[in-house]
């Protein structure tokens, strides 16, 4: 188990374009559970590897519901309807906004054995997959925001994407 650096707002990694998995090598497990280490320590719903400095194509989710997410290559292929929630991320911590994104995805990914999987989520995991793919192409959810980031109020029990 390892816990790696998170890059915050204003690290110039975050607005990367992150460049495609090719294989999946003994440094790509170990840097996926590294991700999944890493977002659970910091108490998040996802991860993004720019968020740790790689910039490769894979995102970890766990939304506490379900089973853990791993996406590889991932593009969303389907959306559909819309959902407005107040969201977070681990690399602009302490902060909040309003978000509108679609409220259902379907999304083609690689598994760890690079065969090809689709994964279909509603809700907060249709979000989160939305928001760690736009940190593959370099998009803090600021650039989605109806308003400018706010301080979490301290009473707010939050879980950062
Ligand atoms: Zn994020």
């Amino acid at each position: 188990m390892a816990i790696r650096k998170i890059r915050y707002i204003g690290d110039d990694i975050l607005k990367k374009k992150c460049k495609p998995v090719k294989a999946i090598t003994d440094s790509t497990k170990e840097l996926i559970q590294d991700m999944f280490d890493t977002m659970y320590e910091a108490n998040g719903v996802g991860l993004a590897a720019p968020q740790v400095g790689i910039l490769r194509r894979i995102c970890v989710i766990d939304i506490r519901e379900g089973d853990p997410v791993v996406l590889i290559n991932p593009e969303i292929v389907e959306s559909s309807g819309e959902q407005t929630d107040e969201e977070g991320c681990l690399s602009v911590p302490g902060k909040v906004a309003e978000v509108t994104r679609a409220n259902y995805v379907k999304v083609s990914s690689l598994d760890m054995d690079m065969n090809p999987v689709t994964y279909e989520g509603e809700g907060l995991l249709a979000r989160a997959m939305q928001h760690e793919i736009d940190h593959l192409d370099g998009i803090l959810y600021g650039e989605r925001a109806s308003e400018p980031y706010r301080d979490l109020e301290e009473e707010e029990e939050w879980e950062e994407e």
